[in-house]
């Protein structure tokens, strides 16, 4: 028997959501409905310098006006950091992560400076000599954790080259069916700073297997966010669900929808008498000029 799709929406409370995020929802909230499987509403609020509980309140209501449903408990990511350190934990155990002390200056001018360029680089390093490290950690200096590609390549073996995942929908450049993992392309990620104590990557790969999602159903925008969250799977032993992206929605620029080229507000769409037909109609239209 083939398992009921699990899906979610896992947005992020920093601000109102617009047309491209009602896209993204009722994406996936017609793929759970059509297949008779699960929608789950995920709040992904690690990011405790940016979320705010005003703007979870109010995707809430924006959700429950688009006509969608969904399981509750919703899983409030600010409430599960024991489960994303014990994951960074696990990675530590096996040697994968190392501290990293530079500011996010200093690995800019490092990727700008790279032989490539800037396009083709993205950041790899490795741990301090001992003590070189004890002797910034005794002097208080912030670090992150990042991810050692180099570690992860030693530790998987050959299994690294071979990692893949479904893309059942599109990536950005048409990209469809087996797709090989590449997390080189993103280089050695951060997993954990000071500031924001999980990083985005870990926390959605935790929480895509706690909850048994069996399709990822996003933007292609977080394409290449599959490339190392399936790295990851891989490091921690999860399974690895199917991946669904869907076109981005443009603004009449021909940039992607933001609010900085004036997508509405789902809020200021409903506050004028709107209806959820109306937001797919909206939606249709968008699509239809992209
Ligand atoms: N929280 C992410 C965002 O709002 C989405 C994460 C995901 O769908 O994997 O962009």
């Amino acid at each position: 028997m083939t398992p009921a799709l699990v899906t979610r929406f896992a947005p992020s409370p920093t601000g109102e959501l617009h047309l491209g995020h009602a896209f993204s929802a009722l994406t996936a909230w017609d793929a759970a409905f059509a297949a008779g499987g699960r929608f789950l509403l995920r709040i992904e609020d690690i990011d405790a310098t940016r979320a705010r509980p005003v703007f979870e309140a109010q995707i809430l209501e924006d959700l429950a006006w688009l006509g969608i449903r969904w399981e509750t408990p919703v899983l409030r990511q600010s409430e599960h950091l024991a489960d994303y350190h014990a994951a960074l934990e696990d990675l530590a155990d096996k040697g994968l992560i190392y501290r990293c002390f530079r500011t996010r200056a200093d690995v800019a001018s490092e990727i700008t400076r790279a032989p490539h360029g800037p396009s083709a680089a993205v950041f790899t390093g490795a741990a301090l000599p001992p003590d070189a490290e004890a002797e910034r950690l005794s002097r208080g200096e912030a670090f992150a954790w990042r991810l050692s590609l180099t570690a992860a390549r030693r530790w998987l073996g050959p299994a690294y080259d071979a990692l893949t995942f479904q893309e059942a929908g599109r990536g950005p450049a048409g990209e469809q069916g087996t797709i090989r993992a590449e997390p080189d392309r993103l280089g050695d990620i951060v997993l954990a700073r000071k500031d924001v104590g999980v990083a985005y990557h870990l926390a959605v790969v935790v929480d895509d297997a706690r909850q048994g999602v069996s399709h990822v159903i996003r933007g292609c925008d977080l394409f290449e966010a599959a490339h190392i969250q399936r790295l990851l799977q891989a490091l921690l032993d999860l399974p690895t669900p199917v991946y669904r992206h869907h076109p981005l929605l443009l603004g009449p620029d021909g940039k992607r929808l933001a609010k900085r080229n004036g997508a509405p507000a789902l809020r200021a769409l409903r506050d004028a008498g709107e209806t959820a037909e109306d937001v797919r109609r909206r939606i249709a239209d968008a699509l239809a000029a992209s």
